[in-house]
């Protein structure tokens, strides 16, 4: 089963309102769908949810000449051909078409791209053995947790909207909740995540996400702050700088568990937070970097340390692990319509989300289907 096509089809949806982290802000919807074909006439789907959306998708398709005639069932083979491409090598001197070189600033798109490609092998796996991921990836059941994702700073809108929306999920069905700090002051923040805890009451999980946002003595102050309000994780506290060592000096002085993980490229980096940062939720995102070759080695690494996993959106994709591994522990997810037409409208066949779980299918593969014609209309 030899690969023969590889295309990447680059999605921009407007979306009625602007969203903001303490990251910044956006008002579109971006992801990447990644077609593999095989010379046996099967498509295996990826996607890749990470900008720049132009730069990653040009580079899934350069990588196509590059993997073309490769075995389609051999990710890890695949996985380092690709990945080789970002490390020295032996021919300096020689020009060669077919090996571009991804430099430093190249790189972090170069593992986007390879787990749009990765997560498409896999997907033909699973088409190929005519097995659902979660039955193909070991796992015996086919429902997972999953917490609602939410509670960004909207623009316009009140910073205490939060508090209607995350009761909204609560009354839903849902038990566990996330939204956002680190956007506002401290003081701000207590006013938003107080008004939340009281609104969705003592049981349900609260966790907080900053997005990288405090400084190692700020987020020492803040999470000093949260403690009362009963926080089930503190997500990405510190800036990207000092996100590996920093974190297990945080770790040391709260005693609110802290999960990281999203906006790393290697599972070295997941490794070093494990072993240095004391995080205790892995937050990996496989259609970030590396895909779910990568996932995996993460997850038998979290596994090694009595690390759980609760990976970073994408629940078409990471459900499937989540109902295969025994330390899985939540599914990110996103019940806002608005706030995810890639989820609720492009996605035309999919898991149910319905009141804090996720119920996978039995279609093979990930078992996710697209709508080609808004695919097409939202295309860059
Ligand atoms: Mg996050």
């Amino acid at each position: 089963m030899k690969i023969i096509r590889v295309k990447a089809h680059a999605l921009s949806m407007k979306l009625d309102k602007v969203y903001w982290t303490s990251r910044g802000a956006w008002g579109t919807y971006n992801t990447i769908v990644v077609e593999v074909e095989t010379d046996d006439g099967l498509i295996g789907i990826g996607t890749i949810n990470k900008t720049p959306l132009k730069d990653i998708a040009d580079i899934v398709d350069a990588l196509g000449p590059v993997i073309k005639g490769m075995d389609a069932l051999a990710h890890e083979a695949v996985w380092w051909k690709i990945f080789n491409l970002t490390v020295p090598h032996l021919e300096a001197g020689q020009s060669d078409a077919t090996r571009p070189i991804y430099d430093q600033n190249k790189r972090v798109n170069l593992m986007a791209a390879l787990a749009g490609i990765d997560l498409a092998l896999w997907d033909i796996k699973g088409k190929a053995m005519k097995l659902p991921m979660w039955r193909l990836l070991g796992g015996d059941k086919r429902e997972v947790p999953a917490y609602a994702s939410g509670g960004y700073y909207e623009e316009g809108y009140s910073p205490l909207a939060v508090i209607d929306e995350m009761a909204g999920y609560a009354a839903q069905g849902y038990t566990a909740v996330k939204m956002k700090c680190g956007g506002a002051s401290i003081e701000g923040d207590i006013a938003r995540i107080s008004g939340v805890r009281k609104a969705i009451g003592d049981k349900a999980q609260l966790m907080i996400d900053a997005n990288g946002a405090y400084t190692l003595a700020d987020a020492e102050r803040a999470i000093k702050a949260f403690e009362p309000y009963d926080i089930f994780w503190f997500e990405e506290p510190l800036q990207w700088h000092d996100a590996t060592r920093g974190l297990g000096r945080l770790a040391a002085c709260t005693h609110v568990p802290l999960a990281s993980g999203e906006s790393e490229m290697h599972s070295n980096v997941v490794r070093d937070q494990i072993d240095l940062g004391s995080i205790r939720y892995v937050q990996w995102d496989c259609t970030r970097a590396g895909g779910l070759t990568e996932g995996l080695r993460i997850a038998a690494y979290a596994m090694a340390h009595g690390v759980q996993i609760a990976y970073h959106h994408d629940p078409q994709i990471h459900g499937h692990l989540m109902a295969a591994q025994p330390h899985g522990f939540c599914v990110e997810s996103f019940p806002s319509i608005p706030r995810d037409p890639f989820w609720h409208q492009v996605l035309t066949v999919k898991p149910k989300l319905e009141a804090g779980k996720l119920t996978l299918g039995d279609e093979p593969g990930f078992g996710f289907e697209i709508d080609w014609k808004l695919v097409k209309k939202w295309q860059i």
